[in-house]
């Protein structure tokens, strides 16, 4: 691997050295790790000492937010249609398999973020979570880096959102509720269909997606937004009538405080990985995404229109983010309005991740 020569360039990180030099992206080399327990077999951990951890979001991909942290790297949810899996490429390794089991931890992740919000240059922007890969993905649940990032951002009051598939979450609703106290955090959960025997297939690591939208419910019961990312639709695989209104009916029994659906998108890494499973799976199915993906990594407009404006009647008649009558199950008892997430994501910047 060519870590120890891997630079960032000047447009990403704060870490560069200001002398419009890039700089090393690890200040040390990688330490390789393994642990014998059923959960983390085949999986293994490169803990790194980042240089920097709040990163800035090159201007030209518009997105709705400009600094991220992202601790991990790869991701052990393994979902076969992962937007991220290029970036492990980037660091020598595959965006296939390496990308399910080669964890890269920024294990020094909590002290940087005190460091870089105590820095006088720093303006106190909000901070997305989870937009490159999951920061609840289960290496967390052995290294514990989010309770210390958390509590920095709390400490500086600091805003933030975090979009996530995991349902470690909850293990730090506490601090969530105490930054919630003192800034704006905003949650959210991707779950893109509820069929069971799909999520196995597509989403292999992830906990269910029932698990996920009680998530939600808990989330919003204690008084932290969180909404969700219908994410990704898969043509031909979750996306008919039926399977559609049942998920978003489950969304709205969730008391999730929105609802926004998002298309699958194949881009180069992601592209290959899927397409495998595909051929694999449902070979009958290749040539309707070929016609589909044949020219790009969108599907058509149509095809998102007519999804996005199904999913958003489905949403209305459901009451998705409608206030739930007090005492219903499962929806939240935080009297504040619904809201979408800070900042608020549409479907085509979403698309651009
Ligand atoms: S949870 Fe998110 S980051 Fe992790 S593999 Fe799935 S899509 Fe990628």
């Amino acid at each position: 691997m060519r870590w120890d020569a891997l630079r960032l360039d000047g447009g990403i990180g704060t870490g560069d050295g200001g002398q419009g030099e890039p700089a090393p992206l690890f200040a040390r080399s990688a330490v390789a790790r393994t642990f014998d327990t059923p959960e983390f077999r085949g999986v293994t951990f490169y803990e790194i000492h980042a240089r920097s951890i709040i990163n800035r979001v090159p201007a030209a991909s518009r997105v709705p937010f400009e600094w991220t942290i992202n601790p991990y790297r790869g991701c052990t949810h393994a979902c076969r249609y992962c937007f991220a899996r290029k970036s492990h490429e980037y660091l020598d390794l595959d965006s296939g398999r390496d990308f399910d089991s080669k964890i890269v931890v920024k294990v020094n992740a909590p002290e940087l973020v005190r460091r870089e919000l105590a820095a006088p240059r720093w303006g106190g922007h909000p901070i997305a979570m989870g937009t490159n890969v999951d920061c609840y993905q289960r290496a967390e649940g052995r290294y514990r880096l989010m309770p210390g990032i958390l509590a920095a951002l709390r400490d500086a009051r600091n805003p933030f959102s975090i979009l996530t598939k995991g349902s470690l979450i909850l293990r730090d609703l506490g601090l969530l509720a105490e930054a919630a106290e003192v800034t704006d955090v905003s949650t959210a959960v991707s779950v893109g269909f509820t069929d069971e025997s799909l999520w196995r297939a597509v989403e292999p690591g992830t906990p269910s997606p029932r698990k996920r939208l009680e998530v939600c419910a808990t989330l919003n019961a204690h008084g932290i937004p969180c909404g969700v990312l219908m994410a990704p639709i898969l043509p031909y695989l979750s996306d008919s009538p039926q399977a559609l209104e049942t998920t978003v009916r489950r969304i709205a029994e969730a008391g999730a405080t929105y609802v926004t659906p998002i298309v699958l998108h194949l881009r180069p890494g992601a592209r290959e990985w899927f397409m495998a499973w595909l051929s694999r799976e449902h070979p009958r199915l290749v040539p309707r995404y070929l016609e589909l993906y044949g020219r790009g990594a969108y599907a058509p407009k149509a095809y998102q229109e007519r999804i996005g404006q199904t999913v958003r009647a489905l949403a209305r008649r459901h009451g998705v983010g409608r206030p739930a009558p007090p005492g219903a199950r499962g929806h939240r008892s935080d009297p504040r309005p619904a809201s979408p997430p800070a900042p608020a994501m549409t479907p085509e910047q979403l698309t651009l991740l």
